[in-house]
């Protein structure tokens, strides 16, 4: 990590992974040797690699995306590295960003998704027409994730996609620069909160010492992904938090486009690490924050305690994510999402 740092304040939490995977669910545990064989042959033979990753992108979404973009790079294939929203600032120390594409135009041999749990995330990145003649592989650590690969190494049990990367890497006998170490490290901890959830396994661990031993900076990635805010979206926290109510183990907050304008928010999307925040009530099993955005369709962000699933929940709304940290978008107005989360969420505490 260098010493500049160009630094821009920011806010948005991010996501958390989770520990277990549900016996019940097939298909998105571990992936098998021959997975891992498969993805690594359609890599080794691509020539020009489109690599994605999901909109609204976190920490592991970027690093995950920006080190494998690197690390393909050094093997002398043409990568463009695409996400349709661009990175929050508070990421610029990830120089590389500054390379990402905000299409996917162009002629490509191999898609490859990451740290997405559906096709739905890619956003306007993926084009069906253009893209249809290009085989699609899927790296990614979400227990939700739909295979939509032709292979699909997903690993739920991973806290971070930045792990899945890291041991392609390895596999693939790849060297890792400090710029690749800084953003796969810039995963983890984004993902696990800097080690604090229980998703983080002593995998994790073991990772992250041999990035830091490849020159990522452990205090610097984590003071710039994870600690530092812009003091507006302090403010905004605070007003989420007076405004949050809770009810029957279940804490909730409404952001509206109207109460984002009377705060002087500049940033028109995420929730400053509401959702994060509430579920530290010793009384909530469970989070939820809507946040109104400007088409007026309504993002949902939920947590849970250990031994609460919202993954289930959000994925019966068309999203997904972990079993204690997980996210949908519901058409508007407000109240109308709002009562069919807490009616669905209510039922989910019952029948714990
Ligand atoms: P966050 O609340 O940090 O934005 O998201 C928590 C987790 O849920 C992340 O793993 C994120 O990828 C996932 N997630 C959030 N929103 C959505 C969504 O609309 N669709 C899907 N598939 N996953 C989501
Ligand atoms: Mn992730």
């Amino acid at each position: 990590m260098n010493s500049t740092f160009p630094y821009t304040a920011g806010a948005e939490e991010s996501d958390v992974g989770l520990q277990q995977f549900p016996d019940s669910q097939e298909g998105v545990g571990r992936s098998s040797a021959q997975t891992w064989a498969e993805a690594e042959g359609y890599l080794r033979r691509a020539q020009r690699i489109l690599a994605i990753t999901h909109l609204s992108p976190d920490g592991d979404a970027i690093g995950s995306l920006l080190a494998f973009g690197r690390a393909m790079q050094s093997l002398g294939k043409s990568v463009t590295m695409a996400c349709q929203d661009s990175a929050h600032p508070r990421f610029s120390y990830l120089s590389g960003v500054r390379d990402f594409h905000q299409n996917g135009d162009g002629a490509y041999d191999l898609l490859v998704s990451i740290d997405a749990s559906d096709l739905q995330r890619l956003g306007t990145i993926f084009l069906p027409v253009e893209h249809a003649r290009a085989p699609m592989i899927v790296f990614d650590h979400h227990i939700t994730n739909t295979q939509f690969g032709v292979v699909n190494v997903v690993d739920s049990n991973a806290a971070s996609s930045a792990e899945i990367i890291f041991k392609l890497l390895r596999r693939m006998d790849i060297r890792i620069t400090a710029e690749i170490a800084t953003a796969l490290l810039t995963g983890i901890i984004t993902d696990t909160l800097a080690f604090r959830t229980s998703s983080t396994t002593p995998d994790t661990l073991a990772t992250a010492m041999d990035l830091m031993r490849a020159g990522a900076s452990l205090p610097e990635i984590t003071r710039r992904a994870l600690v530092l805010r812009s003091y507006d979206s302090i403010r905004f926290l605070a007003a989420g938090i007076v405004a949050s109510q809770l009810e029957d183990g279940i804490v909730y907050a409404t952001i509206t486009r109207k109460m984002r304008k009377e705060l002087g928010v500049k940033e028109d999307r995420g929730d400053a690490g509401l959702v994060g925040t509430l579920i530290t009530a010793m009384e909530a099993n469970v989070a939820a924050v809507f946040v109104e955005n400007i088409d007026g369709s309504i993002d949902v962000g939920f947590r849970s305690e250990p031994g609460y699933d919202v993954s289930q929940v959000a994925f019966e709304f068309g999203g997904g994510g972990h079993t204690v940290a997980a996210g949908c978008t519901l058409p508007g107005p407000m109240r109308d999402a709002v009562n069919r989360v807490l009616v669905r969420l209510r039922r989910m505490i019952r029948e714990k």
